[in-house]
């Protein structure tokens, strides 16, 4: 990428977490994709996002790429951006945000499934709720939406954008049957918000029996 000349940065920081999720079993099978908003010098880059169809815990910044608001590649053809980068630049437009993470746990798709007629998981109780920005007690209610799966992705992401809701501690979704996505202000947030709702949706599934 030669129209940032930060980017190299941003693509160890985008790879780093690939491997990271990837290590910790919440990215079978090349699965899942990871992105970081870049700063207004890189326009028309919007963000750093892992490429299409690679084992994410042997991805290297090599394989991490710069999108436009379209979702096409900013730095050439060479790279196939995540079929998803259309669910991140929707994040990226609606929130203030600096870091988007997707991954596909055992919990996370299992829970979806079982409680998708709800139209959300609900998480109270747990003390590492106070792990989510701006969450300081264990005895509130946390709701994970969650929407319908779809192969569509521009249709699913003007699906979704007008009903997430507007509270400021809405940092993730499931979609039925598919995946977790979360998001935070800075990508240390967004790993760390991660980390809770995989985490809670482990502990959710134990509680409900779900195994
Ligand atoms: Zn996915």
């Amino acid at each position: 990428m030669d129209t940032f000349r930060d980017f190299k940065r941003y693509a160890d920081q985008v790879a780093e977490t690939a491997r990271w999720a990837a290590r910790k079993g919440w990215a079978p099978a090349t699965s899942t994709n990871y992105s970081v908003r870049l700063p207004d010098e890189a326009a028309p880059a919007i963000c750093a996002i892992t490429m299409s169809g690679i084992d994410k815990e042997q991805l290297n910044p090599d394989s991490v790429l710069a999108v436009d608001d379209q979702g096409h590649p900013v730095n050439g053809e060479r790279l196939r951006p995540s079929a998803e980068t259309l669910l991140h630049l929707m994040l990226y437009r609606r929130r203030n945000i600096g870091a988007v993470l997707h991954t596909h746990s055992v919990a996370g798709a299992l829970l979806s499934r079982l409680a998708e007629m709800e139209g959300y998981v609900s998480l109270s109780g747990w003390e590492l709720l106070k792990g989510l920005e701006g969450i300081d007690r264990h005895d509130c209610e946390v709701r994970l939406p969650i929407f319908q799966n779809s192969q569509n992705m521009a249709q699913l992401a003007a699906h979704i954008a007008p009903r997430l809701p507007d509270t400021e501690t809405c940092y993730g979704f499931l979609l039925a049957g598919h995946g977790l996505y979360v998001w935070g202000k800075t990508l240390p947030d967004a790993t760390r918000h991660l980390e809770v709702f995989e985490y809670l949706l482990q502990c959710e599934r134990a509680v409900r029996h779900y195994d």
